[in-house]
């Protein structure tokens, strides 16, 4: 039998979802309470806590049962009402993406968009809100993972504040991963999960929301109530004297306990330093092989994604069926716009660790190699190590 024949993947390093860590895969196997057990209510006012102080919010965040994808697009549902206009930040494929719901809740849509290996410029924004005082939401995402790239969203957070507006973060895989949360950036919905850098399967919404916002949301007669997209709903449901709207996803808030717990006692800084050194080897060792970043600058580079560049010739698809057949190792493709343009390495969570980097160069250049290709793959190694060394 050939190594290619084995199905299981041996080592995922892919933008998300990620294998998660071994504490959280334990709890995912823990007992699962009724929903109405004083002692699950108790846990999840507890876990929400624990969400609380992994995002440094002064107020209560909420969890909602479904990926984040639904606390994207509840918060457009919620947020947004025909007589807002929004400016949607649009640097990838997530950023613009979220222009299609804001439409679905109001006409009145405008929008900045850059080249997909760039990041938007605050001073575009405030040009933007100068020229159109009626803007009254902005919606950026902090880190558009399709392009691997990240936006200055504290930079546009004071702007959008200072103008009086509200602003929507999409923060689903760059919290926990970086230094990021919604105050920082003065967020008033800011959304993530546990998929990405937390390190958990990706079934939940872990959201903060500001006082002005849900005052907004509850006086919106058009946002959701009694439905899957809900927010306001959800508003009281993290007490344990208070009800469910519906049955809580309780083996996911299982995982989100674990994982959070995980962060907390590592130490958030301890987090952000190896998800930002493994990018940073990995950065390096790309361009000692040979092959080129996606990202326009490294400034803008994602510490929790590095995006390679597609070598002109190359089969993206291929190269990446080649790195799992012949060595196990799953990485990721672009989305819509950088699909088969270039090739995605996380670092997240469990595999946001410097030793990834190496395995994902070597991965990536010995499948590119096996296909023609003329890749300095030691040199490639030997770069990356140089950037783990000068940290020890
Ligand atoms: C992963 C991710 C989401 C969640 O959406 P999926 O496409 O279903 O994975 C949302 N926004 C960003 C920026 C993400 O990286």
């Amino acid at each position: 039998m050939r190594y290619s024949d084995h199905a299981k993947p041996v080592i995922t390093l892919t933008a998300g979802p990620v294998n998660a860590y071994p504490e959280v895969l334990q709890a995912l196997g823990r007992t699962v309470l009724y929903d109405y057990d004083p002692a699950f209510q108790l846990f999840y006012e507890q876990v929400v806590l624990k969400a609380k102080k992994a995002l440094r919010l002064s107020n209560m965040p909420l969890i909602l049962h479904g990926e984040p994808v639904l606390g994207l697009e509840a918060a457009a549902a919620s947020l947004i009402t025909p007589d807002d206009v929004v400016l949607n930040l649009a640097s990838g494929v997530y950023g613009k993406g979220f222009g299609y719901w804001a439409k679905r809740y109001s006409p009145h849509l405008l929008e900045i968009e850059v080249p997909y290996n760039e990041a938007i410029d605050p001073q575009s924004v405030a040009d933007m809100l100068k020229k159109h005082p009626e803007i009254t939401i902005v919606s950026v995402c902090h880190h558009d993972t399709p392009s691997g790239t990240i936006n200055p969203i504290n930079e546009i957070g004071a702007l959008v504040s200072a103008h009086g507006g509200y602003l929507i973060v999409d923060a689903v895989s760059s919290f926990a991963g970086m230094d990021t949360h919604p105050d920082d950036c003065k967020a008033d919905i800011y959304v993530t999960g546990p998929g990405k850098c937390l390190g958990a399967p990706p079934a939940l919404t872990v959201m903060g929301v500001s006082d002005r916002a849900w005052d907004k949301m509850k006086s919106n007669k058009l946002a959701p109530r009694a439905s899957m997209l809900s927010i306001v709903d959800w508003e009281n449901a993290w007490s344990k004297d208070q009800p469910f709207p519906f049955t809580p996803s309780v083996a996911e808030v299982n995982g989100l306990d674990a994982a959070l717990d995980l962060y907390l006692t590592e130490g958030p800084e301890a987090v952000w330093a190896r998800h930002a050194l493994t990018a940073k080897a990995m950065r390096a060792g790309v361009r000692a092989m040979g092959l080129s970043v996606w990202a326009a600058t490294d400034d803008i580079a994602s510490p929790t994604t590095t995006s390679v560049r597609t070598p002109s010739g190359v089969d993206e698809k291929k190269l990446r069926q080649s790195a799992r057949e012949r060595y196990g190792v799953v990485l990721s493709s672009g989305r819509g716009e950088t699909l088969g343009k270039l090739t995605r390495i996380g670092h997240m969570g469990p595999t946001a660790q410097p030793i990834y980097a190496i395995v994902a160069l070597t991965a990536l250049g010995g499948a590119l190699n096996a296909a023609g290709g003329n890749y300095r793959i030691g040199k490639g190694v030997e770069a990356a190590l140089a950037v783990i060394d000068a940290d020890a």
